[in-house]
């Protein structure tokens, strides 16, 4: 068995009344590339957060790198970009990098981590002054800063251009290729499928699913079939119905096949529509619930 990194032991979090993570287990092996799924709300920052010691559980156990990630030295050894990070505007770029690498030993070489994030050109400017791409791509590089065998990065491409993207996807993959171990959130599955072998998709609360991207595809891959017929026919592969005024939407892994069963039974449809659910009415149908027509 690979070595675990990050753990977490039936935890559960709340603030207030709201239960952010509801008796999550979770463990971390070294090497993977773990892609957190799940919509706005689902609990991914605050399953983040607990990890990297920002937050504490309300009940259950963190473990970080064999120990208390309330402690540095554990802390030490990760690297974190948070969902909202509020870097010193009067800073410049190359002050602020240096500033995050003197707290780490083995920190990484100060150009090549420029570079790597495209920050290079930006060096003298303060944060202050930069897009909000930009400032995104400096809280990213500062996770990489400590040298670290573990990085979590909490929807780490947010008001990134679709180039600044595919280079941080880039860096994400070298960082994983050269043994480095990642831990991602996001509510964009392309992202997700982009990056992660391993998914863990999180819906209010709780783990839902944790599986290979392959699986997962296949779960959250829904797709909404809707037709004009006279009543609802029954075709295998249907996992949800709607009826709305005289469309009918059937809800499907396979649209295609869907389509396939639906003309050899020849009943008269008109009007076929295919097209992708959201994530969030993909959810609805992994928890069973009753989605609401888009
Ligand atoms: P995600 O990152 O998946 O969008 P979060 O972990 O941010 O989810 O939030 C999970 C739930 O906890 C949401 O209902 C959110 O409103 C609530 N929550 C998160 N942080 C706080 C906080 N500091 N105070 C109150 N509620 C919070
Ligand atoms: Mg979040």
């Amino acid at each position: 068995m690979t070595e675990i990194l990050a753990r977490t032991v039936e935890v559960t979090r709340t603030y207030g009344s709201v239960t952010a993570l509801d008796r999550v287990s979770l463990d971390i092996h070294a090497g993977e590339l773990v892609g957190l799924l799940g919509p706005n709300g689902a609990g991914k920052s605050t399953l983040v957060n607990l990890f990297a010691g920002l937050r504490r559980p309300t009940s259950g156990t963190v473990e970080l790198l064999g120990g208390s990630p309330l402690d540095p030295a554990r802390r030490r050894g990760i690297g974190v970009t948070p969902q909202e990070t509020g870097l010193p505007p009067a800073l410049r770029v190359g002050e602020c990098v240096d500033f995050v690498r003197a707290h780490f030993p083995g920190a990484v070489d100060r150009g090549e981590l420029l570079d790597r994030f495209g920050l290079a050109d930006l060096v003298k400017r303060q944060i202050g002054g930069l897009s909000g791409g930009q400032k995104r791509r400096l809280a990213v590089a500062l996770a990489f800063a400590g040298n670290p065998r573990l990085v979590f990065l909490d929807e780490p491409t947010t008001g990134l251009d679709v180039e600044a993207r595919h280079a941080l996807w880039d860096a994400v993959r070298d960082f994983h290729a050269a043994g480095g171990t990642v831990v991602l959130t996001s509510h964009y599955l392309e992202e997700i499928e982009a990056l992660a072998k391993r998914v863990v998709v999180i819906g209010e609360g709780r783990v839902l699913t944790d599986d290979t991207m392959e699986a997962v595809r296949g779960l959250v891959g829904v797709h909404r079939v809707t037709v004009t017929v006279p009543e609802t026919p029954d075709l295998p592969g249907v996992i949800g119905v709607e009826r709305e005024g005289d469309r009918t939407h059937l809800l499907t892994a396979d649209a295609d096949a869907l389509v396939r069963e639906l003309v050899l039974t020849g009943v008269p449809f008109s009007g076929l529509e295919v097209r992708p659910t959201s994530l969030e009415e993909a959810f609805l149908v992994i928890t069973g619930r009753e989605p609401q027509p888009a």
